[in-house]
């Protein structure tokens, strides 16, 4: 009886501490990563700013605004619609603790998605953290998952109807950020979000906009850049450009009937040149092997080989992989690119960015160097 007694307590005593670390692991994906915004930095206002009913919701997220005195255009340029796609969040925060502005704004969302950024997707095997080895010390960063937190929003419909199209998609679907705009007032959270995006573009009479993503490398808009007819023009001269400079970009023209997507309805509804940006990740496919912190920074998996040999791919994957320090510096490229393109053609709006990282010397130096030294 006794025995029993101690083995019951003994038990007992493992669950609890089993039960304790888990808790931690899984509350810590709450936990946000710390950012270091570049002295141009002005103002960080809440998104529920523009839009009261994300307020203390965990659809709220913070939104940098980078101004000088000098006037001049507006540039929207959103990290973190798809929280498990770590060159869209990156790209963001390296522009944020490194950019002077000498004219107009930049506007800055780095985790567009927030509530995606606290939770992993379920059976995909994906690191919670990632890290990067700054001056002094590390830094680490949310691997998130692709959607809304399901504690956020749920249950999913059967068949998610796009509002205001009746596009139908996959019921899950329906907490895809970038499924969702122009999003309603009224409508789900990932809804709300995109509403309140959808105001802080009026309010700030943003004049052109970017959403970063990435995807698999077999995915065929892959190393692309995809355009509102709106900015069609601008991307056409910025891949030629980017081109001659030995920089392989596929421009693709976004479909009309795919409702939903950000560049689309910000171009359709607010009438603004949109783009969206894709880089190669190699932990999105469906070829990879196993995941883990390391990879998302080396972008390297032996499959992904196997798969380039077999002709599998939409891009070239090189024997070092695809590393993050690309895939960043490709699109602060194309951002740099499209920056240039546009001053030229609206003088008058002018962006005019400095000390946007540089493409060679971030494959030299690593990510690490252009984030602000942790604590
Ligand atoms: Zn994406």
């Amino acid at each position: 009886m006794n025995h029993h007694k101690s083995l019951a307590i003994f038990i007992l005593l493992l669950s609890l501490i089993l039960s304790y670390f888990s808790a931690r692991s899984f509350l810590s994906m709450r936990e946000n990563e710390k950012y270091y915004p570049s002295e141009s930095n002005t103002k960080i206002k809440p998104l529920s700013d523009y839009f009261e009913g994300i307020k203390n919701t965990r659809g709220d997220t913070p939104v940098y605004l980078f101004e000088n005195e000098q006037p001049g255009g507006t540039i929207l340029i959103l990290g973190g619609t798809h929280p498990d796609e770590p060159a869209s969040n990156i790209t963001t925060v390296c522009l944020m603790e490194n950019l002077k502005i000498s004219s107009g704004r930049v506007i800055i969302i780095p985790r567009a998605n927030n509530s995606g950024f606290t939770h992993s997707d379920p059976q995909e095997g994906n690191p919670q953290r990632f890290y990067f080895k700054t001056k002094s010390g590390e830094r680490w960063f949310r691997y998130g998952s692709r959607s809304t937190n399901p504690i956020d929003q749920w249950p999913d419909p059967e068949v998610y109807r796009h509002y205001p199209s009746g596009q139908k998609l996959s019921g899950a679907e329906t907490r895809n950020l970038n499924r969702a705009y122009p999003g309603r007032p009224d409508g789900s959270l990932t809804e709300k979000i995109t509403y309140a995006i959808m105001q802080l573009i009026k309010d700030e009479a943003v004049d052109l906009a970017i959403d970063i993503h990435e995807a698999s490398p077999e995915y065929p808009v892959v190393n692309a850049i995809v355009t509102h007819p709106l900015a069609f023009d601008l991307t056409g001269e910025v891949v030629l450009y980017l081109q001659m400079e030995d920089f392989e970009f596929n421009l693709e023209q976004s479909p009309e009937n795919f409702r939903g997507l950000s560049h689309r309805e910000w171009g359709d509804h607010l009438q603004i040149p949109a783009i969206l940006m894709e880089t190669a990740c190699a932990m999105h496919g469906r070829y990879h092997g196993s995941k883990n912190a390391d990879k998302a920074i080396t972008g390297l998996d032996r499959f992904y080989i196997e798969a380039d040999k077999h002709e599998l791919l939409s891009v070239p994957y090189p024997e070092n992989g695809i590393p993050l320090k690309e895939r960043v510096g490709r699109h602060l490229k194309t951002i740099q690119k499209i920056l240039e393109i546009w001053n030229n053609y609206n003088p008058e709006k002018s962006i005019v960015v400095e000390n946007i990282p540089d493409f060679f010397e971030m494959q030299e130096k690593g990510v690490g160097a252009f984030l602000v030294s942790g604590e």
